[in-house]
């Protein structure tokens, strides 16, 4: 269970995230659509602490963490319950798929070598990148480093997955291969909270989606009222122009 309640963060004076409340359930997929600048990544980098917000609290399992009083040891406890899935993939660019995905699973995970590395083959060989653990990022094509991408998160089998646009840098012709591996992981009954632009996709994985604008969830209900029926006029805004 993720408990989020007055989640508030400014960068200077300007407000970016205003008090946002969220509860997600285990197991549950919840994909957070809305304008571009509108706080949805700062709201998955303040869940890891990555964003550090000015006030609110966060619940993740049974780790809770003021934000106006987190201890290192606090957001490290944190941080270790999540797993993020960026944009840009984020790989390092001097290690090899397998590395990557060992790297976090050593480092903050604290996991011997031997048995980060089994992990490691173990979700290579999910992803369908058996053969690619000792290529470079450069030697990938952009849909398979992403897949390393994911790969790593799913490594760490953490308590909530967080994925931002995951396929937004994506030429198109890699958009499927990692739409497939994220239905793959939604089916262990993995929690996860989406940023995504790929409304169909949004409509078929998500039990709820959240509209944020302004720093502020909008409306939030499920697939079909948020698509049949959307009732803010931002919202109805907003579904006209992207879909
Ligand atoms: P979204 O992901 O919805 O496009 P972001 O969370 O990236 O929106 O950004 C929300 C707002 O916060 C934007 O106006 C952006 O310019 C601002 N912002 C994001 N990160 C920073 C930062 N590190 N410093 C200053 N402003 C930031
Ligand atoms: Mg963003």
């Amino acid at each position: 269970m993720i408990d989020i309640s007055g989640l508030t963060k400014h960068f200077g004076g300007t407000p970016v995230l205003d008090g946002i409340d969220l509860q997600i359930a285990d197991g549950e997929r919840v994909v957070v659509i809305g304008p571009s600048g509108t706080g949805k990544s700062t709201l998955l980098r303040c869940l890891n602490f990555l964003d550090v917000p000015q006030a609110g609290q966060i619940s993740i399992g049974d780790v809770t963490v003021d934000a106006a009083k987190a201890r290192k040891s606090d957001i490290l406890a944190l941080r270790r319950r999540t797993a993020m899935v960026f944009q840009n993939y984020a790989l390092f660019a001097n290690k090899t798929a397998k590395q990557n995905i060992m790297e976090a699973l050593v480092t903050v995970h604290k996991r011997p070598v031997e048995e980060a590395e089994k992990r490691a083959m173990a979700v290579l060989a999910e992803t369908g990148l058996a053969d690619k653990g000792d290529s470079f990022p450069s030697a990938l094509s952009g849909g398979q480093q992403q897949r390393v991408g994911i790969g790593r998160a799913m490594a760490l089998e953490a308590e909530l997955m967080l994925f931002d646009e995951p396929t937004s840098a994506l030429d198109p012709e890699w958009v499927g291969e990692v739409l497939d591996l994220m239905r793959a992981v939604a089916e262990r009954k993995q929690t996860m909270l989406i940023v995504t632009h790929e409304m169909q996709f949004a409509r078929e994985i998500a039990d709820r989606i959240i509209f944020m604008d302004g720093g502020k969830i909008v409306e939030s209900g499920s697939p079909s009222e948020i698509f049949g029926a959307p009732k803010d006029a931002r919202l109805q805004k907003f579904l006209k122009r992207v879909g």
